[in-house]
Formats: structure tokens, sequence, C-alpha cells
């Protein structure tokens, strides 16, 4: 039998022995909230009250015409809370925290989402909220450091290292070992050291149960195949789970191809040859780094993407051949970016919009009476300057044009 917490050879907990008390009781809450059905309900009511779920599935009828192939729909995380399927994972551990009685939230952020998220939990909640984050991305990151605060929560700036979401995840384990009474960890993605990775998939296992319906009921059958970006996998292990017991369902995972995987600048760890397997921040996966085991810089023009590891249940997956992995670049991803807003009125994330290159890249290829969901994690409002500054780069502005031809073709 499997060891709990380990996919496959990939996961474990490697922690300080220290934190081997709180990781018990951790689990054993964990574990009864799990076999608890009034505490799914609990978790499925306050989503519907406070972050629209069900959120809708969107049939994008114009693309799907345009393309000529597979009917294209769009799970619409996006409409969450906070505008991103973070809300599922971090309202989820708030209720969990709650039931465990602590008082006190910490969190990492890199590009800050998960910051807000998590300071929005606290607001709703009553807890106090710290969170940690790198000077770099303290200053790359103003609008979401200023929420943060507004929303009651301390940010700390970590000016050690490389001044990045790296050293902040340092802090906040050295914060989290000097409380741990009182506080609570809240892992931002489907990684970290066992149970973090069994707990976040499960929380966003609500997207897949709800795209599951929907699509059986708005167009009577099961998909081909179903789109996720990929950054430490929590958007797309949540739609995934929906389907993993359909063979007949092909999962694709889309990473940061940045510059492209030739260039050394991009985040794609099982679709490029650059990565290998290792230990770090608690867990065993797949991470980019060097002969001597450091991390390398990641690059991708979406900060949610921008990440060394990966989900080590993604990472079986992945092994397994039950996911494949796919890679989109940054003008790849511009492109698509301005397709779904001009065709369909739609913003999609930069992470997001990984996924929907793949499945433009995809969907003339297939048939008609066939459906393709892209799971949108969140949407763009946060990139405006980004992409705005994308768009005036003439490089990206032929690319662009000339897009619809090439995916196709
Ligand atoms: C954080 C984020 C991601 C990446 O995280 P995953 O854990 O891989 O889902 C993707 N999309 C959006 C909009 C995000 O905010």
């Amino acid at each position: 039998m499997q060891k709990p917490g380990y996919y496959g050879k990939w996961g474990g907990a490697y922690i300080p022995e220290v934190l081997y008390e709180t990781f018990k009781d951790l689990n054993a809450a964990f574990a009864a909230a799990k076999a608890d059905p009034t505490f799914w309900q609990e978790f499925v009511d306050l989503m519907a009250t406070y972050s629209c779920r069900p959120t809708p599935l969107t049939h994008a009828a114009n693309l799907s015409r345009d393309f000529g192939g597979a009917q294209i729909f769009v799970k619409r995380e996006d409409l969450n809370h906070t505008g991103a399927h973070k809300a599922n994972n971090v309202m989820g551990q708030g209720l969990l925290v709650k039931r465990m009685g602590k008082t006190r939230v910490i969190a990492e952020t890199g590009a800050g989402q998960h910051g807000v998220a998590t300071a929005t939990m606290a607001a709703k909640f009553g807890l106090e909220c710290t969170i940690y984050m790198g000077e770099e991305d303290v200053r790359r990151q103003r609008p979401n450091v200023f929420w943060m605060e507004k929303l009651g929560a301390t940010v700390v700036t970590v000016t050690s290292g490389s001044k990045t979401l790296k050293d902040a995840i340092n802090e906040a384990f050295r914060d989290w070992v000097s409380r741990m009474d009182d506080t609570h960890y809240v892992m931002g993605t489907v990684c970290g050291p066992h149970p973090f990775p069994e707990m976040v998939a499960w929380f966003q296992s609500i997207i897949g149960i709800e795209a599951r319906a929907q699509i059986s009921k708005q167009f009577g059958k099961l998909p081909s195949r179903v789109y996720a970006c990929v950054g430490g996998g929590s958007n797309a292990m949540g739609i995934f789970q929906g389907f993993l017991d359909e063979p007949q369902v092909e999962l694709i995972g889309v990473e940061a191809g940045g510059h492209g995987l030739d260039s050394g600048r991009h985040a794609a760890r099982l679709a490029s040859q650059d990565a290998s397997p290792g230990v770090a921040q608690g867990y065993h996966t797949m991470f980019l780094q060097n002969q001597e085991g450091q991390m390398m810089d990641t690059y991708s023009v979406a900060a949610g993407l921008d990440y060394v590891g990966v989900s080590p249940i993604l990472t079986d997956l992945w092994e397994q051949g039950r996911v494949r992995f796919e890679a989109a670049t940054d003008k790849e991803v511009m492109a698509a970016l301005e397709l779904t807003m001009k065709r369909e009125g739609i913003i999609p994330a930069l992470e997001s919009s990984h996924a929907f290159v793949q499945a433009y890249k995809e969907a003339p290829h297939m048939q008609p009476d066939e459906a393709l969901i892209i799971n949108m994690s969140g949407r763009g409002d946060k990139d405006i300057f980004t992409i705005a500054q994308a768009f005036n780069d003439p490089s990206w502005k032929d690319f662009i044009i000339t897009k619809g031809a090439e995916y196709a073709a």
C-alpha cells in the first residue's frame, strides 16, 4: 500500500523535528474534517454565499465557430471573490482553522494574489494575519500590498537572499516554528509537505465536481479534453479531479514556456527537459535546479506560474501518462488573450491564458460534436500594466495578428 502523503515516489513531508506535533495535529484535524460531510456542506454553502459558486461554464460559441472544431467551454473561476480559484482553497483552510481553534494565519506570497486571498479570508473569519513577501515582490506588486494592509494583514518585507518567493517561504516557516500553538500556515497550492497537497486538492476539487455536472447538462456528454495552466498545480488538480476516473477524457497541463523552452528563460518543469527530482520546501518532486541542487531562476510573464517546483500529485499523474504536459510561450499567451477578449468578451489572467493557447492549438483538429473545457483560473484585470506593455511591443503585435491562421493551420 502507498504510504500516506506519497503519490508514486513523489510527495512526502520533509519537515523540521519541531513541527512534528503541529503536523500530527493538522493531519488529524484535516482527516476528521474530510470524513465529516457537514464540513464539506459548510464549505459549499460558504462559497455559494461569499464567492459566486457554482461558477458558470461558458460556451465560447464564437471561437468554436471560428476554429471549426471542438465546442470550447470555459470554466469561469475568474468569477470567484478576489478574482481567481485561490478563494476556494483559502476559504476552505479558513474553515479548518476555525475548527482547530487557532486564531492566527500566516502565508507567503510572490505575486501577491495568494496574500490578498488569505488576508480576505482572515478578515471574514476574524483571524490575525501576517503575510511574508520578498522585498523585490513588494516593489513589483504595490497594489496587492496596499489591499493586504487595508484588509488588516501585516505584510512583512523579506530582505534576505534573492528577496523573492523562496526567501519569503523560509521566513514564513521560521514564523510557524516560533508560534505553532495559535498559528496555521495557509499553503497556497498543491505543493509543500503532506497533508497540504491533499488538502488543497480536496478544496479545489469543487471546480471539477461542478464542471462535470455542468458539461453533462449543457453538452449532454463528457468533454474529450480538459486544459488547465500549471504553476503549483492547484487549479489544474481542481478541475482534473472531476474527470480522473474517465480515461477517455484527456487531461492537459500547460506550463509557462516564457521566452521558449530552448531559451533557459521559462518555468516549465514537466514539459521541458530541464527539471530533475529533488527535495526542497518540504516535499519531493521535479524541480528546476542546477546540478548542485540549487534552485534556478525561473521566468514567466505570468507571475503565478513562475515557480521552481510542481505538485507531487501532478508529477505522479505525468509519470503514469494520465496528464499530458505542454508549454505556452509569452507571445502565444498574448495572442490567445487578445483573441479571447475580442471574440468572447472575456479577459483571462495571464496565467489562465496559457491553458487557452494549448486549447486553441488543438481545437481545430477536433470534431464539432466533441467538447473541450478550459479552466479559466482567474481574471486578467490584475495584469493590466503587463498586458498594456506587451501590446506596445511591435514584435508581439505581428504575432498577434497572424495567430488565428497559424493555430487553425
Ligand atoms: C496563482 C494562480 C495560478 C497558479 O497557481 P496553481 O496552483 O497552479 O493553480 C494560476 N492562475 C491564477 C489566476 C492564479 O492566481
